[in-house]
């Protein structure tokens, strides 16, 4: 019998190694923008093409390649980062393996520039599915840029199975955000189909984070900050009160590596404790730096996992650090601050702010829950409704006749003097309340108002929909009716009942209450848009991109004449919103002017 064993080429092994290292065009995100910080770049720019399908570009300022290590770079098991084993209990760097960039090219078209910092001119290299295409000299600036294209174009069976743009998109910035929250002193940007979806300076954490989350993501942070003499931990934990329903904004990293660890996850959450419905998940970003002897990273490619030599110490100082941390904020009732026995490592707290912050937490948390909680919103918008109308005074009407008749009877019509609202110039909506005039920007209100309907229509309850005389269909191109398809059950719980989804039309029988039949076609092709271009902010989540959406179509236009009761709903409704203030993208929603600034402008 002949011998049957052979080598494989290094061409099929990178294919199958690259099974391995890239799953989805998110993957090769992160192995490039790690490549760039171990490169020392402090300008990091990522391009995305159609959710990565097309184009994933990084281009860096770092220390660049010379012409032989840009070529040997493409070579399985080629690294600059480590030389021999004990290396691999020192690692100080993102990457060591040497395989991320041959299995790239094994499985995609991949552009590399590069020049270091004293050379004239730089390198070029083509490659398509690991053969050299060419290599040239070429003038370029300093600092490495990777273009890869095409990714799995010659394995069709993983390019087919890659998920919608939407979901694509969302694995890249899940990966982005993970780098740029891990290295706030780096300048990162990134643009998605030329449209630049983050631009983050050069920052401190809290910095960082919120520019990564958004502006109110400010007031919720809790300092975390402890040494011990096996670890250090920094960062934030939020307020319990912004605890979310879904598992988003939790990030550990070790040694400004993300990873994802069940039980040091489990530290914080118990912290947490009775601060908690249930249900609810706190968000953290926390940083916890170990000597690099102490970790294993090695245990799986993406790396995500780690292993910790003393899991159960790391376990008690973050459990204890973190619930110390929430009780120096009085987040939550008195707690006993006392040690487990298994925690004997020396332990001193640094010096904490004293005066700090006081938070009350809503004990009547989570509204948006089953029969419990469902009374719980009703107690709450009650609450909220005494607010309202404390804003006016316990006379408005009597008010508001008085003035409507000291001004100039015959300027109002009969109707309006009896009533505390009127509009102007279609736009806005003005009442007099006990501290003096208020302003409400109509548009702008009612996006609120339905935003904060939507959501808690997605989240908690059934809305009432109405029954369309004839089904009403619609084409869409694929994409679309795959993304129609994800967010059905959403679309459903806001009303729209839908009698099939083909491979490219869509049948709807119902839609929500509010909605005029001839306008679904625009909502529903905006809502998708949206959903498409989804500029992550705060919240990020596919079901506040539809509330928002819905909202702005369904608004009431500026130049829109309302009648009073119109009138009075908008301002009724605005003031119950759990943030009145704020239209759902931000805007200001009302403004008041007090009688003493009134009184200035008269100088009485
Ligand atoms: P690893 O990062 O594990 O070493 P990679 O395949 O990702 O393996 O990269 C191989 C080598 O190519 C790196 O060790 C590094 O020397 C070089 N390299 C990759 N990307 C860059 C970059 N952006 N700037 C400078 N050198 C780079
Ligand atoms: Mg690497």
């Amino acid at each position: 019998m002949p011998d049957i064993i052979q080598l494989l080429p290094d061409h099929v092994a990178n294919q199958i190694a690259a099974g391995e290292v890239v799953q989805r065009p998110a993957s090769v995100v992160k192995e490039l923008l790690e490549n760039a910080i171990d490169a020392e770049a402090t300008v990091i720019k990522l391009i995305i093409k159609e959710a990565g399908k097309m184009l994933i570009q990084v281009i860096d300022n770092g220390k660049g390649m010379s012409r032989t290590d840009a070529r040997l770079s493409f070579e399985r098991h080629a690294t600059s980062k480590i030389k021999k084993a004990e290396d691999l209990f020192n690692i100080h760097t993102k990457g060591f393996r040497g395989e991320a960039l041959a299995s790239i090219a094994a499985i995609a078209h991949v552009d590399l520039k590069s020049k270091q910092e004293n050379q004239e001119l730089g390198t070029y290299i083509k490659i398509e599915g690991s053969n050299i295409i060419f290599q040239e000299n070429i003038s370029t600036p300093k600092g490495t840029s990777i273009a890869v294209k095409h990714l799995f174009y010659n394995i069709p069976a993983r390019r087919n199975f890659l998920k919608s743009n939407t979901i694509e998109t969302r694995h890249i910035i899940n990966e982005f955000q993970r780098v740029v929250l891990a290295h706030p002193t780096i300048s990162f940007s990134l643009y998605h189909n030329e449209n630049e979806i983050y631009h983050l300076s050069s920052s401190n954490l809290r910095q960082r984070i919120v520019a990564v989350f958004g502006k109110k993501t400010n007031e919720k942070l809790v300092p975390i900050d402890e040494v011990t003499d096996i670890i250090e931990i920094n960062g934030f934990v939020a307020k319990p009160e912004f605890a979310k329903k879904k598992r988003g904004e939790q990030f550990f990293f070790v040694n400004n590596r993300f990873i994802k660890n069940a039980y040091l996850n489990h530290a914080v959450t118990s912290a947490f404790e009775s601060l908690l419905s249930s249900g609810y998940h706190p968000s953290y970003f926390l940083y916890l730096t170990v000597p690099p002897k102490s970790i294993d990273i090695n245990i799986h490619p993406t790396k995500t996992e780690i292993k910790f030599s003393d899991e159960k110490t790391l376990y008690a100082i973050l459990h204890s650090t973190v619930k110390h941390s929430l009780g120096q904020y009085n987040v939550g009732p008195v707690l006993d601050f006392e040690r487990s026995a298994s925690l004997d490592t020396p332990y001193n707290f640094k010096d904490k702010k004293s005066n700090s912050p006081k938070i009350t937490v809503n004990s009547d948390f989570n509204p948006f829950k089953n029969e419990e909680s469902k009374s719980l919103h009703f107690h709450s918008k009650q609450t909220k409704n005494n607010q309202w109308e404390s804003l006016y005074t316990d006379t408005n009407i009597h008010n508001i006749e008085v003035e409507a008749e000291t001004v100039n009877a015959s300027l109002f019509s009969e109707e309006t003097k009896t009533n505390k609202t009127y509009q102007i110039h279609k736009k806005y909506i003005v009442s007099s309340i006990k501290s003096g005039i208020v302003y409400i920007n109509q548009n702008l209100a009612h996006q609120r108002i339905l935003y904060e309907e939507f959501l808690e229509n997605i989240t908690v309850k059934e809305a009432t929909s109405q029954q369309l005389l004839f089904p009403l269909e619609i084409s869409f191109n694929k994409n679309d009716i795959e993304l129609i398809k994800e967010i059905k059950e959403d679309l459903e719980n806001i009303g729209f009942k839908f009698d099939k989804i083909s491979g490219d039309s869509i049948v709807i029988n119902g839609i929500p209450t509010g909605i005029i039949e001839s306008q679904i076609t625009t909502i529903i092709e905006q809502l998708l848009e949206d959903i498409k271009n989804d500029i992550p902010n705060a919240s990020f989540s596919q079901l506040d991109i539809m509330a928002k959406s819905l909202a702005k179509s369904l608004a009431i236009k500026t130049g829109t004449v309302l009648n009073l009761k119109e009138q009075e709903e908008i301002v009724n409704k605005l003031f119950i919103c759990k943030q009145p203030d704020l239209s759902p993208f931000g805007k200001t929603t009302f403004i008041t002017i007090n009688i003493e600034e009134i009184d200035k402008i008269f100088n009485n």
